[in-house]
């Protein structure tokens, strides 16, 4: 028995069991003129929009990358690299209290604490896998103490998969707020443990400096200066 959309319902027994079969009507056959009267109708559409943008060649969204690096525009909001953030002094808020690293849902970040001069919880190092981030973004938002960013800094590319492993912090001590209570700049500077992105235990014991060499490219997270590695 046919429906009004063409659509066929055959109630039968297989095994005893009750099945409906449901048969679909087959395509209408078109005529030869509609066939090419189609295909021309869909030609154009594609030329329209071939020809809109060779006459405004502005508004072309492909990007000329790698000539266009001067001028290139990276969306405020694009999530290429996490990074701590840092004031002028070149210190930062992270406590090491890990709530990102147990909040993080494939396990990329691996906060490792010490304890510091005072007696305090200090950072030691903050590792970031990079290679197995999805940039979800739940660190950065989770954080209590607004330590971390996103930059839109995204040329990373390496030819070793390892080199994707950072280490974000520049050194491991207390943080800015525990910076502000000592007057003293050489006091400062000395509880200040210099850390390198590349340093070991990341990425699995590549030290900084043998990283680098033929065939190898070494891409520095935004935190660090190309000189500190
Ligand atoms: S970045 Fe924030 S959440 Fe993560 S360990 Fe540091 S202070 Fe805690
Ligand atoms: S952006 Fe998401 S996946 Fe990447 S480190 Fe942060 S919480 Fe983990």
């Amino acid at each position: 028995m046919f429906n009004r959309q063409g659509i066929k319902q055959q109630q039968v027994k297989v095994g005893g069991k009750q099945l409906t079969i449901i048969q679909a009507p087959r395509p209408q056959r078109t005529s030869q003129v509609a066939t090419v009267w189609g295909a021309l109708c869909s030609l154009w559409n594609g030329m329209r929009v071939t020809w809109r943008y060779f006459s405004r060649p502005s508004s072309i969204v492909t990007q000329q990358y790698p000539e266009n690096r001067e001028h290139l525009k990276i969306p405020e909001r694009f999530r290429a690299q996490l990074r701590l953030k840092y004031d002028e002094n070149g210190e930062h808020n992270c406590t090491g209290c890990k709530i990102c690293d147990v909040q993080c849902p494939n396990a990329s970040i691996e906060v490792i604490d010490m304890r510091g001069e005072s007696g305090k919880k200090e950072i030691d190092r903050f590792v970031w896998r990079m290679d197995i981030c999805t940039f979800c973004n739940i660190c950065v938002m989770v954080c209590p103490f607004d330590a971390l960013e996103m930059s839109n800094e995204f040329e990373s590319s390496v030819y070793d998969k390892r080199l994707l492993t950072y280490q974000l912090n520049r050194y491991a001590g207390p943080t800015k707020k525990a910076f502000e209570k000592i007057e003293s700049s050489a006091d400062r500077e000395r509880l200040k443990v210099g850390r390198q992105p590349f340093e070991a235990p990341t990425p699995l014991g590549i030290a900084a400096g043998v990283a680098s060499g033929p065939g190898v490219s070494v891409a520095p997270p935004s935190t660090m200066k190309k000189d500190d590695i």
